[in-house]
């Protein structure tokens, strides 16, 4: 296991190198559990919501049905067992993609989904029309922290005693978003003491070009993850360890780091290429219109009575808004012509 820096080292430096760490000498799921390991209704809608998706693109084929951070290949072999069922058309038409940079998990993704071509990033993934699908992806990615200190900012950086606190690097591209992002929660122009801003850039970045190519060829995107529905400053960074919360700063690679994913921010980004976008809007809302508890209900017919209350508490724990209803979102960017897709529709 690696250690602290010796010299200080900026946040999503920091962050980056953790979950890289972690992510190839852990199996993250015995540390915590994700929708698709929750029920397999959840990779199930998500396949037939690309399905549906395509559909309202004009059916473009060839189409590339990727996934972005892909864990186990558990939310895609489930989608690709619903495609296969009821969508025969989408099936014979796609090719699968992954995004993944762990080898561990790779390997385990290989296993259940042999047709796959995977990549590091989404710049190889060849420019053509594509329905993309990431559930708990953005969370992942590394985010700086830039902290108000009197008139001015200070960005947070991790030395070998804990975070210390610099001149921040290159913030005049942001910077007046983090002024006004902090000036709206304090509702007047001086923003509070030690008031912390967040700034996820490979998600900016990741979601720009996706927008950029859902534009150019028919494309949709659909990301699942947790954050709240406008930019609020504070401090999200969080870790687990062996399933319970950890302190960030533990050692790289003993701990999975996550932020909550700024929504509107992403939004904008996809707008700004000229997508369409769709949400945020709370997951359990989504997922039920999606048809979650009539699909849980038909599996759960044909089950003993144990099976089928499990099916039914797992799709509650889904969309309840106390349990992961209300906190993780849905958010669709599509390309500019695309209807309303499924699920975002008053
Ligand atoms: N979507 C899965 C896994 C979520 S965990 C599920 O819902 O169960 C995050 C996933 O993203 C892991 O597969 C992790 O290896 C991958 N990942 C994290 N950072 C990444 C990056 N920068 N590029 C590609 N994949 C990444």
């Amino acid at each position: 296991m690696i250690g602290r820096p010796d010299r200080p080292m900026r946040l999503d430096a920091f962050m980056a190198r953790a979950n890289t760490a972690y992510y190839a000498t852990h199996d993250p799921f015995t540390d915590f559990t994700t929708a698709p390991e929750i029920s397999q209704v959840f990779g199930e809608l998500l396949g037939l919501w690309a399905a549906v998706t395509w559909g309202l693109l004009g059916r473009p084929r060839p189409v590339l049905l990727v996934e972005a951070g892909p864990g186990r290949g558990t939310l895609m072999a489930d989608a690709l067992r619903a495609v296969a069922q009821v969508a025969t058309d989408f099936r014979a038409a796609l090719s699968l993609h992954l995004i993944e940079t762990s080898p561990r998990l790779r390997a385990l993704q290989a296993a259940r989904l042999p047709e796959a071509t995977w990549h590091d990033r989404l710049d190889t993934v060849p420019h053509a029309p594509l329905l993309l699908l990431a559930n708990e992806f953005l969370d992942a990615l590394p985010i700086r922290q830039f902290v108000r200190r009197g008139s001015t900012w200070t960005e947070r950086y991790v030395g070998p005693e804990g975070f210390v606190e610099l001149e921040p690097e290159n913030l005049s591209r942001f910077a007046g978003e983090v002024e006004t992002r902090s000036v709206e929660r304090e509702g007047h122009t001086a923003a509070a003491e030690a008031l912390i801003v967040e700034l996820c850039e490979p998600a900016r970045a990741f979601v720009a070009d996706l927008a950029a190519r859902c534009v150019a060829h028919p494309g949709a995107a659909l990301f699942l993850d947790y954050g709240p529905e406008h930019s609020t400053p504070g401090d999200s960074l969080q870790a687990i360890a062996n399933g319970r919360p950890a302190d960030p700063l533990s050692p790289p690679g003993s701990a999975d780091l996550t932020a909550h994913v700024d929504f509107a921010a992403l939004a904008a980004t996809a707008r700004d290429a000229g997508a369409a976008v769709f949400g945020p809007l709370p997951q359990g809302p989504f997922l039920a219109r999606l048809g979650l508890f009539q699909r849980t209900g038909r599996l759960a017919q044909d089950q003993p009575p144990q099976r089928a209350a499990a099916l039914i508490e797992a799709a509650q724990r889904l969309a309840e808004p106390n349990r992961m209803g209300r906190l993780f979102k849905a958010l669709a960017l599509c390309h500019p012509s695309c209807p309303t897709p499924p699920g975002f529709a008053a």
